[in-house]
C-alpha cells in the first residue's frame, strides 16, 4: 500500500470510530454547577479600592449580562461582600438575599426582564484577607529592614467571590476589565496591561485593558513596592515582578520565560493570545504558584535564584514556570467546564513542564528525576482508598480538596506520558493542537481531549484511555516466560490491580501500553488487554523489561527464570529499565509478593554503576529499613551493610565534582556521601566536619549545591557547640536560600536537648513572618530524630503554620500530616485529631491518609525482622 492510499483508509477509519466515551463533549448547558444557565455574564466592570490599614476594600461593578429566556431573578456568588445600590439596567431592584453560608446572592428584580441584553450595576464593600484567599495582604520583611505589606489575589478555586460578585464557575467565560486605587509610589500588575492611570494626590487610579474571554478564577490584581525586570520577545511583554531589592533575582526566569513560551506556542500550535506575561514573587507565605492568564503568581522561593541557590532550586524554578506557563494554554486558553476535569489542567500541565523541562536541559535527566513524582503517585495508588484520576465534584467548595497533587498531577502526568508514547509524540501533539483549536476561548471535557488524540491517531483513544482517568489504582502485569528448543522466548502477559493490602475480589482491568525490551533491542508496544495475551520476545538469555524506560504507569512481576536473568545483567542493563525494576521489586517486597532478598539481590548488582535514579530509589529503599531499625538490636548491622552496598559508587565519584560532570552524576554524589554520614560511615563525618570548618571560615569555600549534604551530615551529629554555630550562621546569613538551609540542618540535630531547642528556634520571631514554609520544613526535618516533639510543636501551632495553604489547608491535615506524623503519636489519636480539624465529608481523603500511616507503620514490623534474617543468613554463607 502506498502512503497516499494508507492516509486515504485512515482518513475514512476515524469516520467510523465511535470512541466510547463515558462523558460527553462540553456542552455549557450541561456543565454541573450550582448557579442557573439563564443568565450568563458577558463582561465584567470592576473597579476596587483598598484600604490596607483597615483590611477592607470598597467597590463597585457592573455586569453586562445575557438573559437566555425571561426572568425575575439573578443569582451569582458572593462571599463576605455586602452589596448596596443593586440596579439592573438602571432601576433599583426588589430583593437581594446574600446567603454568606451558601455563598450565593439572589437578586428579585422590580418586574421580570425579557431575554437579552442586560446590566448588573452595584456598589460593595468586602475584607482584604490575611491568606492567600481572593483578596489579601502579604506582610514581607523588606531589603535593608523594616516591614512592608503587598496586595496581591489569590482566586481559584473559588474565592473570585471574595473580592468581587460573580458567575464564580469555571464554565461562566466572560471579558473583564479591572480598575484599582492604590497608593501613587505602588506598582500594579494585571492580567492585562495597564490601559489608564490618574495619580490624585496620594492615590493613583489604575485601568487595565479588557481580558479576553476566560473564568473568574484567573482573575489577578498585584500591588505594592515592586519593581520589573523586563524584555520583549515577537508581540509578547516578558515582566518578571518582585519586592524592590529582589528584581535582580528574577534574570534566570526572564530568560526561562521567553524561551518556554516560544517553545510552547510552537508546539500548542496556538500563539499565547495575550500582549503580556508577568510573572510576579510573592514573599514566602503564598503558597505554591497560580497560573492567572498572563499575570502568574509564584512563591518567590520557586521564582527567584540568588547567587547563594543550587541547581536545585535552578530546576525548580524551571520546572515550576513550565508548569504554570502550560496551564496558560490547558487552564487558561482551553479551560475544564467543571472542576471534575481538574486533571485536564494539571496533569496536562505536569505532563508538558516535565517534557519542555526536559527537552531543554538535557544534563538534568528529567524524566528519569520524574521517576520519584511518579512513585510518590504510585504508592498511594496502591491503597484500596485511592481513587480515579477524574472525580466527581458535587460542590465547587469542595472543589480545593479535588486538587490531590499525587493523583490529579503525578499519576496524570504518568499517564499522559504513558498514552503519548503508545500513539507517537508527533501524532499526540497533533492530537493536543485540534483539541486547543476546537476549545480555544472555552472549555472542554476530558471527552473533548479524546476526540482531538482519536481524530489525530485515527484510533479510539477514549477506550485506551478512560480505564487510567476513572478507575482508581494501578495494574500488576505479570510475565511469564517460555523457551522453544532453540531459546527462542515467548511471554505469557497477564493483569490484576496492584494493591499494597487486600484487593480480593478486585475486578478492575486496563488497556495497558507496554513497551517490552528484549535485550538491547528496540521496545516494541504491545497493547496488553487479554488474560494470557502472548508474544514473541527474544532468546531466552537475554534481560527483558515489560516497562522499558520506565514510561509506563504499572508494575510488573516476572517469573523467577527471568527476574534471575535480569538480576544478573543488572549492571548493564538501560537506567530507566534499571530503575522501573527497582521500584517494582521494591513495591512487591512491599505488599508481601516478593522477599526482601530478591530487591536487595538487585541492590547489590548495581556494584559501581552510576545510575544516578537508580542509586537515588536505593537509597531511598535501604533509608525506609535503615530508618525503621532505629533503637533495634539489629540496626547497626544493618547500617553497615547498607554504607556497603553504596560505598563503592561513593569511592568511585570521590568528594569533589570533576569539570565535565553532570549535574545529575553530582546529585548522586551527594545523596551516596550524605546517606554514608547519616548511616554513621566515620570518614564521611569527619570529612564533612572538616568541610564545614572551611564553609564558617569562608562561605565560598561549599558549593550552594554541596552545603544540604554537608549541613545535613553536621547537624545530625551536632554537639552544643556545633549547634550554636548553625545558629549563628543562619541567623547572620543574607541569602534566603542559604539561610533557610542552616535553618533546616540545625533541626536535623539527633541530640534530645538540643532538638527542643530547634523547636524553639523554628517558632521564634527571629525567622521572618513570610517564612511560614521554612517552619513547616524545621518541623519535618526535626521529625526524623524527634517524632513526638515535633508533631507537638506542630500541633500548638497548626492553624498558624497551615494558613499559606488557604483552602488546601485541610487537604494537607487528612493526608501530609499522616504520611509525615506516621510515628509521632498512636494512630488512633492522629485519625480523632484529623477528623475534629477537616470537613467530615473529607472522609476519602482522611482514609487515604490514615492508610499510609497504617501501612508505614505496619512495614515498619515486617522490614525490620525480614532485615535481620538476611543479613543473619548472608552472615551464615559468607
Ligand atoms: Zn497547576
Amino acid at each position: 500500500m502506498t502512503r497516499t492510499m494508507g492516509f486515504i483508509a485512515a482518513a475514512f477509519a476515524v469516520a467510523l470510530v465511535q470512541p466510547a466515551l463515558a462523558e460527553a463533549p462540553f456542552d455549557f448547558d450541561k456543565a454541573y454547577g450550582r448557579l442557573p444557565k439563564n443568565v450568563v455574564p458577558v463582561d465584567y466592570s470592576i473597579a476596587i479600592v483598598p484600604d490596607v490599614s483597615a483590611k477592607t476594600f470598597t467597590g463597585t461593578e457592573t455586569v453586562s449580562l445575557q438573559f437566555r429566556e425571561a426572568t425575575g431573578t439573578v443569582v451569582f456568588n458572593t462571599l463576605n461582600l455586602t452589596l448596596k445600590n443593586v440596579r439592573v439596567d438602571g432601576t433599583p431592584v426588589k430583593d437581594v438575599k446574600n446567603d454568606n453560608e451558601a455563598q450565593l446572592a439572589t437578586v428579585t428584580l422590580a418586574a421580570p426582564a425579557a431575554a437579552g441584553t442586560h446590566t448588573l450595576t452595584l456598589s460593595y464593600s468586602g475584607v482584604i484577607e490575611s491568606r492567600p484567599q481572593g483578596l489579601f495582604a502579604q506582610p514581607y520583611g523588606k531589603v535593608g529592614g523594616g516591614e512592608a505589606v503587598l496586595l496581591s489575589t489569590q482566586m481559584e478555586s473559588t474565592d473570585a467571590r471574595r473580592m468581587f460578585p460573580c458567575w464564580d464557575e469555571p464554565a461562566f467565560r466572560a471579558t473583564f476589565k479591572l480598575t484599582a486605587t492604590v497608593p501613587a509610589e505602588w506598582q500594579t500588575i494585571g492580567n492585562m496591561p495597564v490601559a489608564k492611570r490618574v495619580v490624585h494626590g496620594k492615590l493613583a487610579t489604575v485601568t487595565f485593558e479588557r481580558s479576553p474571554k476566560m473564568p473568574s478564577y484567573l482573575v489577578e490584581f498585584t500591588a505594592g513596592d515592586l519593581r520589573e525586570l523586563k524584555d520583549t520577545s515577537g508581540k509578547v511583554h516578558f515582566g518578571v515582578w518582585a519586592v524592590a531589592g529582589h528584581e535582580a533575582d528574577g534574570a534566570a526566569a526572564l530568560a526561562n520565560a521567553k524561551q518556554i513560551l516560544a517553545d510552547y506556542n510552537e508546539y500548542f500550535g496556538y500563539d499565547f493570545p495575550l500582549p503580556k506575561l508577568d510573572s510576579i514573587a510573592i514573599p514566602g507565605g503564598f503558597g505554591g504558584a497560580m497560573e492567572n492568564w498572563g499575570a502568574i503568581t509564584y512563591n518567590d522561593a520557586v521564582l527567584l535564584l540568588s547567587s547563594g541557590s543550587s541547581i536545585g532550586n535552578a530546576q525548580g524554578v524551571y520546572a515550576t514556570m513550565a508548569h504554570e506557563m502550560a496551564h496558560q494554554w490547558n487552564g487558561d486558553l482551553v479551560t475544564m467546564g467543571w472542576w471534575d476535569d481538574l486533571w485536564l489542567n494539571e496533569s496536562f500541565a505536569s505532563w508538558m513542564a516535565a517534557k519542555e523541562t526536559d527537552r531543554r536541559n538535557p544534563g538534568w535527566k528529567w524524566w528519569e528525576a520524574q521517576d520519584a513524582a511518579k512513585e510518590a503517585a504510585m504508592a498511594p495508588d496502591s491503597y484500596a482508598s485511592s481513587h480515579a484520576i477524574q472525580v466527581h465534584v458535587t460542590d465547587e467548595l469542595q472543589a480545593a480538596n479535588a486538587f490531590d497533587p499525587t493523583i490529579t498531577y503525578n499519576k496524570g502526568q504518568a499517564v499522559l506520558r504513558m498514552l503519548e508514547a503508545y500513539l507517537g509524540p508527533d501524532v499526540f501533539r497533533d492530537g493536543v493542537r485540534r483539541y486547543m483549536r476546537a476549545r480555544a476561548f472555552g472549555n472542554a471535557t476530558t471527552a473533548d481531549l479524546w476526540i482531538g488524540l482519536s481524530a489525530a491517531s485515527k484510533q479510539d483513544v477514549g477506550a485506551i484511555a478512560a480505564g487510567w482517568t476513572e478507575q482508581a489504582g494501578l495494574p500488576l502485569v505479570s510475565v511469564a516466560a517460555e523457551c522453544d528448543a532453540q531459546g527462542k522466548r515467548t511471554v505469557s502477559l497477564s493483569q490484576k490491580r496492584f494493591l499494597l493490602e487486600g484487593g480480593a475480589g478486585d475486578t478492575s482491568h486496563w488497556s495497558v501500553p507496554l513497551q517490552i525490551r528484549a535485550g538491547a533491542a528496540t521496545p516494541a508496544t504491545v497493547l496488553l488487554t487479554q488474560q494470557g495475551q502472548r508474544i514473541a520476545a527474544g532468546a531466552c538469555q537475554e534481560p527483558l523489561s515489560a516497562n522499558a524506560d520506565a514510561i509506563g504507569y504499572y508494575r510488573v512481576q516476572y517469573d523467577a527464570a527471568t527476574l534471575g536473568t535480569n538480576t544478573r545483567a543488572f549492571g548493564t542493563l538501560p537506567d530507566a529499565d534499571r530503575i522501573a525494576m527497582l521500584d517494582d521489586q521494591w513495591a512487591l517486597v512491599q505488599a508481601r509478593s516478593a522477599p526482601l532478598a530478591s530487591y536487595l539481590a538487585l541492590a547489590e548488582g548495581m556494584r559501581t554503576s552510576v545510575d544516578s535514579s537508580a542509586w537515588q530509589q536505593i537509597n531511598n529503599s535501604l533509608g525506609v529499613i535503615e530508618y525503621d531499625e532505629r533503637g533495634t538490636p539489629g540496626h547497626d548491622a544493618f547500617a553497615a551493610y547498607a554504607r556497603s552496598v553504596i560505598k563503592p559508587v561513593a569511592d568511585r565519584l570521590g568528594w569533589d565534582a570533576k569539570a565535565d560532570e553532570t549535574p545529575d552524576l553530582q546529585n548522586l554524589r551527594r545523596t551516596v556521601l550524605q546517606n554514608l554520614g547519616v548511616w554513621g560511615d566515620a570518614g564521611v563525618i569527619a570529612e564533612a566536619r572538616r568541610r564545614f570548618a572551611a564553609f564558617v571560615k569562608d562561605r565560598s569555600a561549599v558549593a550552594p549545591d554541596d552545603q544540604p549534604m554537608i549541613l545535613t551530615i553536621v547537624g545530625l551529629h551536632a554537639d552544643k557547640a556545633t549547634f550554636e554555630q548553625l545558629h549563628r550562621l543562619a541567623k547572620a546569613s543574607t541569602d534566603d536560600s542559604e539561610r533557610r538551609r542552616l535553618y533546616v540542618a540545625l533541626a536535623g540535630v539527633r541530640d534530645a536537648g538540643l532538638g527542643e531547642e530547634a523547636a524553639k528556634i523554628a517558632l521564634d520571631p527571629e525567622i521572618p513572618p513570610q517564612e511560614i514554609q521554612l517552619r513547616l520544613g524545621m518541623l519535618g526535618t526535626l521529625r526524623a530524630e524527634h517524632p513526638q516533639l515535633a508533631w507537638n510543636t506542630f500541633n500548638n501551632k497548626a492553624a498558624e503554620l497551615l494558613s499559606p495553604f488557604g483552602n488546601l489547608a485541610p487537604l494537607f491535615e487528612a493526608q501530609f500530616v499522616p504520611t509525615f506524623f506516621w510515628n509521632s503519636l498512636p494512630l488512633n489519636e492522629m485519625e480523632a485529631w484529623i477528623k475534629a480539624h477537616v470537613p467530615a465529608e473529607m472522609g476519602p481523603q482522611i482514609q487515604k491518609g490514615m492508610d499510609s500511616a497504617r501501612f508505614q507503620y505496619t512495614q515498619k514490623q515486617e522490614l525490620v525482622p525480614a532485615a535481620d534474617a538476611y543479613l543473619a543468613a548472608r552472615g551464615s554463607h559468607a
